[in-house]
């Protein structure tokens, strides 16, 4: 039985007041349901205030990138294994917004979700198509294509530590979140794709959703059979928003 996992991805957001907020915010509606597994990935800069914050609650976190190399001359880069040392459990990878401004190929984001795992930390692989291409009807092509990357580089059985995160491109910030309908088409056809590899770990797999999800579409979205919870951006930034979107995954 898959557990539901509802992640923020703060992005480049917060201060250290509003950190601050948002994590004792959060903490009662995370322990009022023990069901849904709760984190949250701030900018690294955050990382030791949210270790601090989150001590003693079951909210984990992690980060919303990490380099390929363990050390050296990589300006700005951070390490999985220093991520790792900041009580990290997450580290997204493939995110589109990294895909599109940081130029991330899918044999990039196969490298870093292979770091990742090095490093001791659960990638949280994104993977979703653009308008043009939900448009041309090739999503399922085009996911399947970002997870084959990964499982040729790193196995069908890296997966059983990781996590998958679908985000259609078109849905991220853009307020308009995928149908339950279609959003589970994708999940339903995602896990069958990764069953074609091995079903055992395909069974297990948590498969988020991710795209404007508010309050009012979470339980209807995490309600669907192969969707099991959700990676949220702006909604993570707002304690009720993000507590109900906890509650909506507990039902
Ligand atoms: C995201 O950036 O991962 C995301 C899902 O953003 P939003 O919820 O704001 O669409």
């Amino acid at each position: 039985m898959r557990q539901h996992l509802v992640m923020g991805n703060w992005k480049l957001n917060g201060t250290k007041a509003s950190v601050e907020a948002l994590i004792k915010g959060l903490t009662p509606a995370a322990a009022a349901h023990p069901s849904v597994q709760v984190a949250v990935c701030p900018p690294v800069i955050f990382l030791g205030l949210v270790e601090q914050l989150t001590a003693g609650s079951k909210i984990a976190y992690g980060a919303q990138n990490a380099d390929v190399h363990e050390s050296g001359a990589f300006t700005g880069e951070n390490a999985p294994s220093m991520l790792k040392a900041f009580g990290c459990t997450y580290s997204l990878v493939g995110h589109s917004e990294r895909r599109t401004l940081h130029a991330e190929t899918d044999d990039v984001v196969a490298a870093k979700y292979e770091a990742i795992q090095k490093g001791g930390l659960i990638p949280v692989l994104c993977i979703g198509e653009t308008l043009a291409q939900f448009e041309a009807g090739t999503t399922n092509s085009v996911v399947e294509t970002q997870l084959k990357a990964v499982i040729d580089r790193c196995g069908i059985a890296s997966f059983e530590n990781a996590v998958v995160a679908y985000e259609p491109v078109w849905a991220i910030g853009t307020g308009k979140t995928a149908t339950p309908e279609i959003a589970q088409a994708v999940h339903a056809h995602i896990r069958q794709y990764l069953a074609g590899f091995d079903a055992a770990v395909a069974a297990k797999v948590q498969i988020l959703y991710g795209g404007s999800v508010t309050g009012a579409t979470a339980a209807d979205l995490f309600g669907q059979p192969d969707i099991d919870g959700g990676l949220v951006g702006g909604a993570s930034l707002k304690v009720d928003d993000f507590s109900q979107i906890i509650a909506g995954a507990a039902k």
